[in-house]
């Protein structure tokens, strides 16, 4: 095995699971706390570290303690990884049930370890266990990680291990009762321990790329949503309108805009607070979300006002959009003061040269509308010289 005999590779497992610990410690801290179970994470190698020396010590210290403790400690560490993907995808833990579980297979392990030691019974038991953990924690990944690249590098590391302890417990019905207590190794054992440490690496290194791929994802969110309402903000529903605009001039469709601002909507703030009228923005965006289909886009354009995109949609075709979501807007009761929106709308022309025409005629047909008497929809057509 590469020239290294077991107890080395033991050992330099353990040292990378402990330098995987420190990476995971520094990824918790200075993570954001909405990326859960990276404190289960860090811990765990930290503890497999551990096992992984008292391991690696067979045959000169106690069995109690190279066999036994270190067995729990490779139990524990393991199930905490585990413990770590649950939190990190927001389920809950099934800390009871693994230790119960933990707890079940320890005397036995005992037993064959210090009183009747039998290597065999000893093998049949720590790779039954390890194999149903490794296999319930893959299934977990693969289950609901997002179809990503960490996610099948993770998923793919747990089955690898997985597939090494089903191996591992059908060589172990055949082994002897004595073995060579890390110092005369079978080759079996050998390609067992070294799989067993880099998947358990791979892993872990797995757990790391997914926690990234979550910030990232948090990150460009943040970078694109308005905080208060959770639509698109100013800057993105400007990109996602230019994008949508060079695509109709490119298939020769039209896209349609609509300018919704909120009427007297100082009023609301001056009358009921700016919580409340925070409030109002947000059940304003949510009932107008609710209202509009997939492609559809809504953006925050700034304080009370917003911007619909409506790919491959007529002027007629909008106003009833519209209409729908004034009516919503007027109809709507809850705890909420009272409050109607103006909307202007606007389609879009093959030889428009960019957004700031389309945007100029929907602001003018908002402006009819609040000229008109407010609680309105107005649309502007024709380019507005
Ligand atoms: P109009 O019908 O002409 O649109 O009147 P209006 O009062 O809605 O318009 P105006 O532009 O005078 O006032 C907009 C108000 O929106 C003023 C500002 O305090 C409020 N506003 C802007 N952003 C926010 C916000 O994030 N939260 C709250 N609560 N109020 C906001
Ligand atoms: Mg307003
Ligand atoms: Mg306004």
């Amino acid at each position: 095995m590469l020239g290294l005999d077991v107890r080395s590779v033991i050992v330099i497992a353990g040292i990378m699971s402990l330098m995987m610990a420190v990476a995971l410690y520094f990824m918790k801290r200075n993570y954001p706390p909405s990326i859960e179970g990276l404190a289960e994470w860090a811990t765990a190698p930290a503890i497999l570290f551990v096992a992984a020396l008292l391991f690696g010590a067979r045959g000169r210290i106690p069995d109690a303690l190279s066999i036994v403790v270190a067995n729990l400690l490779l139990f524990s560490g393991t199930a905490l990884l585990y413990f770590g993907s649950q939190r990190f995808f927001g389920l809950r833990q099934s800390i009871r049930l693994w230790s119960a579980t933990i707890l079940c297979v320890m005397p036995p392990l005992a037993w064959f370890a210090v009183v009747a030691p039998h290597h065999g019974v000893r093998v049949t038991i720590t790779a039954g266990f390890m194999a149903v953990l490794s296999l319930t924690h893959a299934r977990l990944v693969m289950a609901r990680g997002p179809r990503t690249f960490s996610t099948y590098f993770t998923g793919g590391a747990l089955l690898t291990l997985t597939a090494a302890q089903v191996l591992r417990f059908a060589e172990s019905l055949q082994l002897p009762a004595v073995d060579g207590a890390l110092d005369n190794t079978s080759p079996g054992q050998g390609a067992y321990v070294s799989v067993y440490a880099f998947s358990v690496l791979a892993a872990t290194i797995g757990m790391i790329l997914m926690a990234t791929d979550r910030l990232r994802g948090e990150l460009e969110h943040l970078a694109t949503h308005d905080s208060l309402t959770g639509c698109l903000n100013r800057r993105a529903l400007i990109e996602a309108c230019a994008l949508e605009l060079a695509r109709c001039r490119r298939n020769q469709q039209v896209m349609s805009l609509l300018l919704l601002d909120l009427d007297h909507f100082k009023a609301v703030n001056d009358t009921h607070g700016h919580l409340v009228g925070d409030r109002v923005l947000v059940d304003f965006a949510d009932r107008v979300r609710a209202l509009l289909r997939v492609p559809d886009r809504l953006g925050r354009f700034g304080g009370e006002e917003f911007v619909v995109l409506l790919p491959e949609t007529s002027l007629d075709k909008a106003r009833v959009v519209a209409e729908r979501i004034r009516r919503d807007i007027e109809q709507a009761d809850g705890d909420l003061p009272r409050r109607t929106v103006s909307i202007g709308v606007t389609v879009s022309f093959p030889d428009d040269p960019d957004l700031d025409g389309l945007l100029a005629r929907a602001d003018a047909a908002l402006y009819q509308a609040k000229e008109g008497g407010r609680n309105r929809v107005e649309t502007v057509a024709l380019p507005v010289s």
